[in-house]
C-alpha cells in the first residue's frame, strides 16, 4: 500500500499555496491534493521531500545511538556476568545457518556483530 494513500494533510489544514507545510507525515492525505495547481504540487513534492530528508536523518541518529548504546550492554553484560552467556540458535529451514551468540545481550561469539535478540525467537 502506497503510502499516499495515508492520511497526509488531515481535513483541517487547508491550503494555502505558498505556505503548505507538512510537518508530520501522518496529517498529509493524498485526496485532499487532488484540486492542487501545479505549483502547489510542486510546493508540497518539495516540503515532503525536506521531511524525507529530516526523517533519514533521525534515523541515521537512532541507528548510531543503538549501536552505541548495544556496545554499552554488551560491555555491561560481560563485567556483570564475568563473561558472556552463550548460546546457539539454527535458523529453522533446510541449510539454515547456525548463530552463537550471547543469550543475554546477543553478541556474537566469533565477531564484534551484536544481534537483535527477537530474530531468535
Ligand atoms: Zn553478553
Amino acid at each position: 500500500m502506497s503510502y499516499y494513500s495515508e492520511n497526509i494533510i488531515n481535513e483541517s489544514n487547508t491550503l494555502e499555496s505558498s505556505t503548505l507545510k507538512i510537518n508530520d507525515i501522518n496529517n498529509f492525505n493524498i485526496d485532499n491534493c487532488q484540486q492542487f495547481d501545479i505549483n502547489e504540487l510542486k510546493n508540497l513534492k518539495n516540503n515532503l521531500s525536506k521531511l524525507k530528508y529530516e526523517y533519514q536523518k533521525k534515523e541515521k541518529l537512532c541507528e548510531s545511538s543503538i549501536e552505541t548504546i548495544n556496545q554499552l550492554i554488551c560491555n555491561k553484560c560481560f563485567q556483570e556476568n564475568d563473561g558472556h552467556i552463550w548460546t546457539s540458535y539454527r535458523e529453522p529451514c533446510m541449510y539454515g545457518e547456525k548463530y552463537h551468540y550471547c543469550k543475554n545481550c546477543g553478541k556474537d561469539m566469533y565477531s564484534q556483530a551484536i544481534y537483535d535478540l527477537s530474530c531468535f525467537n
